[in-house]
């Protein structure tokens, strides 16, 4: 068994893209990224900090905009328009959730798709399920990077993925399919999981329920990916699979923290510098 290193891999990525970014910097662009964030849930605000501190390292330059629950959907679409218009702003990042009140895929529509970075604008959405150049969604767009970096092979691999979120079920089926994997997608309303489950050559979690992926559930020498981050009461971060058991029998394994999660970041920062390079 192999634990698939995440954050060493979001290191090395980070590695090349500080080489890109100075190459940028020689030409005059210097890479942005804007992100909004409405209301203070909890959790929005460590990613947001996570995101902060890797433009800072890489030298991406970034901009908060902290807007309070009671803001409105003209506000809120007004300040896309702005960062839309704005030439010196590559990335534009809306940090889910956001207060009810608000529609979310409304403000997803409005963001430029070509400084969509973290690709739920529906044209980048059409464009992954075409398989043309677009921007992925980074969490998913991560997991394919790490199949790739340890060599696991894709094609024709059964990939069984629980979890049909916007954000990392359904936009991960569109990747592996892309990459002429057998897609398989389990949600809350499957019957018989641990049956689908068990042919998975690459088994997928992405629930947001702790360690609800037991030994039973997994073939042999599977690739097993932990998508899941749950906070519990004691604070500690546990995934979506019983690290311990599943991994006696898996081929490779992602841990939780220190796996997908780096790597999400990472796929943020590259996206960052895709639009940058392609500024107009
Ligand atoms: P979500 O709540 O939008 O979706 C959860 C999915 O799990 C749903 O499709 C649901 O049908 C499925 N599900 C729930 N109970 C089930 C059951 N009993 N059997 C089978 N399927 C079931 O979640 P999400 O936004 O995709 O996030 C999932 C997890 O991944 C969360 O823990 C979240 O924090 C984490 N996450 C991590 C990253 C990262 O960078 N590592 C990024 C995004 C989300």
């Amino acid at each position: 068994m192999e634990i698939i290193d995440g954050k060493e891999l979001a290191k090395a990525i980070r590695e090349n893209l500080k080489e890109e970014i100075i190459e940028l910097k020689k030409k005059n662009i210097f890479p942005k990224l804007a992100v909004i964030m409405v209301g203070d849930d909890k959790a929005s605000a460590v990613y947001v900090r996570n995101k902060s501190k890797a433009c800072n390292e890489l030298g991406v330059e970034y901009e908060e905009f902290l807007l309070n629950e009671t803001t409105t959907m003209d506000e809120l679409l007004s300040l896309i328009d702005k960062l839309n218009n704005d030439k010196n702003v590559d990335g534009i990042l809306l940090q889910s959730p956001i207060p009810r009140h608000l529609d979310i895929n409304e403000a997803f529509r409005r963001i430029d798709p070509k400084k969509d970075v973290d690709g739920f604008n529906p044209v980048n959405v059409g464009k992954l399920s075409l398989n043309q150049d677009c921007f992925v969604s980074c969490t998913p767009y991560g997991i394919i990077k790490m199949l790739e970096r340890y060599n696991i092979p894709v094609e024709g691999a059964h990939a069984v993925i629980i979890g049909r979120s916007n954000i990392v079920g359904k936009p991960l089926l569109q990747c592996l399919l892309n990459q002429n994997a057998t897609v398989t997608i389990c949600h809350s309303k499957t019957r018989n999981l641990e049956e689908v489950t068990k042919q998975a050559d690459i088994l997928i979690a992405a629930i947001g329920k702790p360690e609800f992926v037991t030994e039973n559930m997994v073939k042999e020498g599977a690739t097993v990916i932990d998508v899941g981050i749950n906070r519990m009461e004691d604070g500690k971060i546990v995934g979506d699979v019983k690290f311990n058991e599943v991994s006696e029998k898996a081929s490779y394994i992602t841990p939780v923290p220190g796996g997908v999660g780096p790597m999400t970041v990472a796929m943020l920062m590259s996206n960052v510098v895709k639009a940058a390079s392609s500024r107009e």
